[in-house]
């Protein structure tokens, strides 16, 4: 069946990436960082960062802007030298600076933000740089295999400048994995693709990350590329680690409110906690750990408003109904809210706005921190 996004103008090309199983399998090696700090004058970019990362695993740095993910990807690379701490491949230390490890001497593969083609390389030509200490055969077989794999075999004799940005990707990521490196570090390589391409180009790339079996890290500040690619997600802020953990445990178990927002849109409503709940107008709600007399944070999520009978639970009327397909986006005035409750819900088509319903609040979709604990 002809795949939904094929019918866009120039979308079907995206779609067709090459045989998965052909990329050809790296030998993963282990990466950590210990204790590592990283300062450019003034700035802190990085603050006593630990963090090891499995043979074959696939780890996201997320964060915002600034918050150091980069130079973390740098340090690895070898194209910064940390201020302090070590960074080790394999558990050798490859940063310190009497036997410090040049970045081409590390088996580690880059695509970077730009993907940083050669202008006047075609895709063979720009392939084939990666994959010195090739003979010329070997060279130029496992580059064709590579932009096979990519789907881009009809495009090898193209320049740059003639492609479009996903296909600069994809280029990047051919050369990047052809000489099958032990890690591949990946900065950002979604974020300059269409919204409506993201998912294709997102699941082709975690095909080819798992078939290589490569230690792979990938940046980005977008929390989906995260939860879609990565085996584990190392949320970062202002250069420090703030929780490591699985795309579950992160939505699940947040450590704070700043991890908690980065996941999901919620509902803020402010209270106070008294003997180990925070009352609401739309609910009690448990808060452990908190004191009597706290101020605290209830986030509801916008899935956990339910659809109950007019009459038997908490009466809301509907200012907003956005139909999304699946579920509805809805904006619900709920007496003594200032601010109207954000839900996802799937509405009978015959609930107007304006119009009055009842609602109920799943707990276990409620997450409850202590004001200021961001
Ligand atoms: P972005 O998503 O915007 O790329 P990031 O999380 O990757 O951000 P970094 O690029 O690692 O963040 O930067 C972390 C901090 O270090 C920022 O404040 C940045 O301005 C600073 N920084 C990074 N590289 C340098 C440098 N070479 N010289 C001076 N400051 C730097």
């Amino acid at each position: 069946m002809e795949h939904p996004l094929a019918r866009s103008e120039g979308v079907a090309r995206w779609l067709s990436w090459g045989r998965r199983g052909t990329a050809g399998a790296a030998i993963p090696m282990s990466l950590a960082f210990e204790g590592v700090t990283q300062r450019f004058g003034e700035v802190t970019a990085l603050e006593d960062v630990t963090l090891a990362i499995a043979p074959g695993e696939i780890v996201a740095l997320l964060g915002q802007s600034g918050c150091g993910k980069t130079t973390l990807l740098r340090l690895a690379a070898g194209v910064e030298r940390p201020s302090a701490g070590k960074v080790l491949l394999e558990g050798q230390d490859v940063s310190a600076p009497d036997a410090f490890i040049e970045p081409e001497k590390r088996g580690v593969g880059l695509v970077f933000q730009d993907y940083a083609l050669f202008p006047h390389l075609n895709v063979l030509e720009n392939v084939r740089f990666g994959l010195r200490g090739y003979d010329d055969a070997s060279a130029q077989a496992t580059a064709l295999r590579a932009i096979a794999r990519v789907g881009l075999a009809d495009l090898a004799e193209a320049y740059p400048h003639m492609l479009s940005g996903g296909e600069q990707q994809r280029v990047a990521l051919a050369r990047a994995v052809a000489p099958r490196p032990g890690v591949l570090l990946m900065d950002e390589p979604f974020s300059n693709l269409d919204r409506r391409l993201r998912d294709v180009v997102r699941d082709e790339t975690a095909a080819l990350l798992q078939e290589t079996g490569a230690t792979s890290i990938i940046v980005t500040h977008d929390p989906e590329d995260a939860m879609r690619i990565a085996d584990r997600i190392v949320l970062m802020r202002s250069g420090r680690i703030v929780q490591i953990g699985t795309s579950e445990e992160l939505y699940r178990k947040p450590v704070s409110l700043f991890a908690a927002r980065f996941f999901c849109d919620f509902t803020e409503i402010n209270g106070i906690a008294e003997r180990g709940a925070v009352e609401t107008p739309v609910g009690r709600f448990a808060a452990p750990g908190l004191a009597d007399g706290q101020e605290a944070v209830v986030c509801v999520r916008p899935h956990a408003i339910r659809l109950v009978p007019k009459g038997f639970c908490l009466p809301a009327r509907v200012v907003m109904r956005r139909f999304l397909g699946e579920v509805d986006h809805l904006l619900l005035a709920v007496g003594g809210l200032e601010k109207p409750l954000v839900g996802r819900v799937s509405l009978p088509g015959s609930i107007r706005e304006g119009e009055d319903i009842g609602i109920d609040i799943q707990s276990d979709e409620v997450l409850v921190f202590a004001s200021g604990d961001t």
